[in-house]
C-alpha cells in the first residue's frame, strides 16, 4: 500500500476537518466553521504555474519556487513536487445569514474568516506535521512568513501564493465573473494548500476553459454576482479589486469592529443567493452531461 500517496494525504484532510476542535465558528452554538473538505492534487512541473506569473500575477511563485523559500539548499526539480489543494464549503447557516444581507457581511460569515481562516492555518500546519513525519520536506506557501501581497501594474494587486489558482490546477474548479472559484460544493468557501517532495499522480482537470462552470461566460444567463454586489466592484468586464477591498477590507471593516466588537472583514455577498453558491449552476452540469465532480475524499 502506498502510505504516502493520494489516499492518505486525503483521509489526513478530512479526518482533520471532520473531528479537530479547531474546526469552529467559535460562537456560543459550537458549530463547526467548515463542511466536508474536498482535496486534489496537481503537479509542481504543471505547466500552468509558470503561467500563472501572466495571469496572475508577475511575482506568484511556481511551486519549485516556494518550496526553496523554505529549502533553499534543496536540488528539487518541479517534477518532484506535488501540491496538496483543498477546498473548505461554508456550512448552510453561513451561507444562509449573508444570503439575507444587502450591504455588509453577516456575523456569521465574517467568523468563518476570523477565526476560521485559523483552522484553514490549522490544517495547513497539520499536514505539513504529517508529511514531516513520514520524512518528506513540505510548505504551506500561505504561511511563510515571506508570503505577501504585492502592487502589480497589470493586475493592481496580487499575491506570491494563490490557494483558488492551485485549487484550479487540482481539479477543483473554475473561475466565475467574481473571480470566485466554483466547485462542486460552490462558490462560497476557503482555499489552502501545501507543497510537498512526493509524487502524487494529478487529480483530473476536467475542464480547459478556466470559465467553464460561470453561467456568465456559459451562455450570458446570469450575472448574479453582479447584482449582489453593492458597490458595483463587478461588471460584465470581471472584477474590480480596488472597489472590492474598499468596501470589504475598509467599510465593512469598520462596521465588523463597530457592530460585532472584534476586528476583522468580508462581504463575501457575491459568493452567496447565487446560482454558483453550493455548487456547478445545473443547467452546465447538464450540458457537460455528468454529475457533479467530487473530488477524492476519505472513501478513496
Ligand atoms: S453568480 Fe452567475 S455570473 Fe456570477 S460567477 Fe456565479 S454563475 Fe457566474
Ligand atoms: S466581496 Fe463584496 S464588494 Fe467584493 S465583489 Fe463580492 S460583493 Fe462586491
Amino acid at each position: 500500500m502506498d502510505e504516502t500517496g493520494a489516499g492518505w494525504l486525503t483521509r489526513i484532510i478530512v479526518d482533520f476537518v471532520a473531528n479537530s476542535s479547531e474546526n469552529s465558528l467559535r460562537m456560543e452554538t459550537g458549530e463547526k466553521a467548515f463542511d466536508e473538505v474536498l482535496v486534489g492534487f496537481s503537479s509542481g512541473s504543471d505547466p500552468l504555474y509558470q503561467t500563472y506569473k501572466e495571469v496572475v500575477g508577475e511575482d506568484h511563485w511556481t511551486p519549485r519556487e516556494a518550496f526553496s523559500v523554505k529549502f533553499p539548499e534543496s536540488r528539487t526539480e518541479p517534477e518532484e513536487l506535488a501540491v496538496i489543494s483543498w477546498v473548505l464549503p461554508q456550512r448552510e447557516a453561513t451561507k444562509q445569514d449573508n444570503r439575507k444581507e444587502t450591504f455588509y457581511p453577516s456575523r456569521r460569515w465574517v467568523q468563518a474568516r476570523f477565526p476560521g481562516e485559523e483552522f484553514n492555518n490549522a490544517l495547513r500546519r497539520h499536514v505539513v506535521a504529517r508529511l514531516e513525519l513520514q520524512g518528506i520536506q513540505a510548505v504551506a506557501p500561505l504561511i511563510l512568513p515571506e508570503w505577501k501581497w504585492v502592487k502589480s501594474e497589470k493586475f493592481v494587486f496580487s499575491s506570491y501564493w494563490s490557494e483558488r489558482h492551485a485549487a484550479y490546477a487540482a481539479g477543483l474548479g473554475t473561475f466565475g465573473l467574481c473571480d470566485g472559484l466554483i466547485t462542486a460544493k460552490g462558490k462560497a468557501h476557503r482555499a489552502g494548500s501545501v507543497v510537498a517532495k512526493l509524487r502524487v499522480s494529478p487529480s483530473p482537470r476536467p475542464y480547459e476553459d478556466h470559465h467553464a462552470y460561470c453561467l456568465f461566460f456559459f451562455d450570458g444567463s446570469c450575472t448574479g454576482c453582479r447584482k449582489r454586489c453593492p458597490v458595483e466592484a463587478i461588471t460584465e468586464k470581471g472584477h474590480d479589486k480596488v472597489k472590492c477591498w474598499d468596501h470589504a477590507g475598509g467599510t465593512c471593516a469598520k462596521f465588523v469592529k463597530e457592530h460585532y466588537g472584534f476586528d476583522g472583514y468580508g462581504c463575501g455577498l457575491c459568493q452567496t443567493g447565487v446560482p454558483c453558491e453550493s455548487g456547478i449552476p445545473p443547467k452546465i452540469l447538464k450540458a457537460i452531461g455528468r454529475l457533479p465532480m467530487v473530488a477524492p475524499t476519505g472513501k478513496v
